[in-house]
């Protein structure tokens, strides 16, 4: 088969061992005699699976009891507005940070459903950074955060002292480093960058945040209709959940959010490393706030970039060319990521700049 390194924004790369064992179980999950695509989602099989999911995720992180954990489907972007459908009651108000195209997407959302003030914002830097120094008044019902900016390369590496709990979209480092989870009054995440495949989003719900609201929500939208149903009040997208939760078992195995924190930084770093020393590239984040998993860059001179792409391309590096609101690359270097392809993007912009400079 032909090796490719795919440096994807998402759906993105997953772990090898997780995409042999997922394929097995399309033609026989465990030696039951059916797919994984065919089993009923009532079935005991399922109810394992999606028990070991939601445990997984409880011992990832180390949520306590106050928290519940869900899978749900309509991807982060329903999570926009179930957010503020379910968390603002008529009269309060919401805190957006503004941090790129995702908050800026929440916040439209929010609009149409309540009220919100943005209190922080990159914008007039193209965002290029993470606001700091701003106040966040406690009168607020929540604080919505997008923990990386998965379009602009930049994310919190400190969080806000906030004196509300948090809303958090962190679909595109969940899972990369540990969670403080008691700073969340809710967390969500589409699972199509760093959990599995695209088909089901992760809400991570404290319970003290949910009965504040009076009006009448359709059933499908109400996170306690998922909490009461086990995340199976209708059909649940059962191979994304069977995908992730191999995604976390290999997590596990591979030693956890503190082990996998420490590769992503050491990959980030060989990256940034050549962007700080070769001035042919020019980072987009300021140093201080930039993703260890979405690194974008610009070459100094445009007119070279086209080669660049194809020469990174001839050598098997895949899904560098940037979001067109940045232009340039991206490289996104999620936990599957293994450490041997990011070095050979590293020696691959270390070697272009040499020959074209
Ligand atoms: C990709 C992405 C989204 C959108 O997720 P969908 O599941 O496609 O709705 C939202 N927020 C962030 C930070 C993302 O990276």
């Amino acid at each position: 088969m032909k090796q490719i390194i795919n440096f994807s924004a998402g759906p993105s790369i997953l772990p090898q061992p997780v995409f042999k064992e997922a394929s097995e179980a399309v033609l026989d999950l465990n030696g039951i005699g059916l797919s994984i695509l065919e089993i009923s989602h009532r079935s005991p099989q399922f109810m394992e699976i999606m028990d070991e999911a939601n445990a997984l995720v409880r011992e990832l992180i180390g949520l306590t009891d106050d928290y519940e954990v869900l899978f749900l489907t309509g991807g982060a972007s329903t999570q926009f507005f179930m957010t503020v459908m379910n968390l603002l009651p008529d009269g309060k108000k919401a805190a957006y940070v503004d941090t790129g195209s995702w908050s800026v997407k929440a916040i439209k959302e929010a609009k149409i459903l309540g009220q919100v003030d943005v209190i922080a914002s990159a914008k007039e830097s193209n965002y290029t950074n993470i606001p700091k120094g701003y106040t966040i008044d406690p009168g607020y019902e929540f604080l919505h955060t997008t923990s990386n900016n998965t379009i602009f390369g930049t994310q919190f590496q400190e969080w806000p002292d906030s004196p509300i709990p948090m809303v958090c979209d962190m679909s595109s480092d969940i899972f990369s480093k540990p969670i403080e989870a008691s700073r969340f009054g809710l967390i969500y995440a589409g699972a199509q960058k760093n959990l599995g495949p695209a088909g089901v989003t992760l809400v991570i719900v404290r319970k003290d945040m949910l009965g504040k609201i009076n009006r009448e929500l359709p059933t499908m939208l109400k996170y306690q209709t998922h909490i009461d149903g086990g995340s199976m009040y209708n059909t649940p997208p059962v191979f994304p959940i069977y995908v992730s939760m191999l995604t976390m078992r290999w997590l596990k195995e591979n030693g956890g959010l503190e082990t996998i924190q420490k590769v992503n930084e050491r990959k980030a770093k060989l990256l940034y490393d050549v962007i700080d020393e070769i001035p042919f590239y020019l980072g987009h984040s300021v140093p201080e706030d930039r993703s260890r998993m979405n690194v974008t860059f610009n070459l100094a001179d445009d007119a070279r970039s086209k080669d660049f792409l194809s020469y990174c391309e001839e050598a098997g590096c895949s899904g560098l060319k940037g979001h067109k609101s940045v232009g340039g690359f991206r490289a996104s270097i999620y936990n599957a990521m293994p450490e041997s392809g990011v070095k050979t993007l590293a020696e691959l912009m270390k070697s272009f700049a040499l020959t074209h400079a």
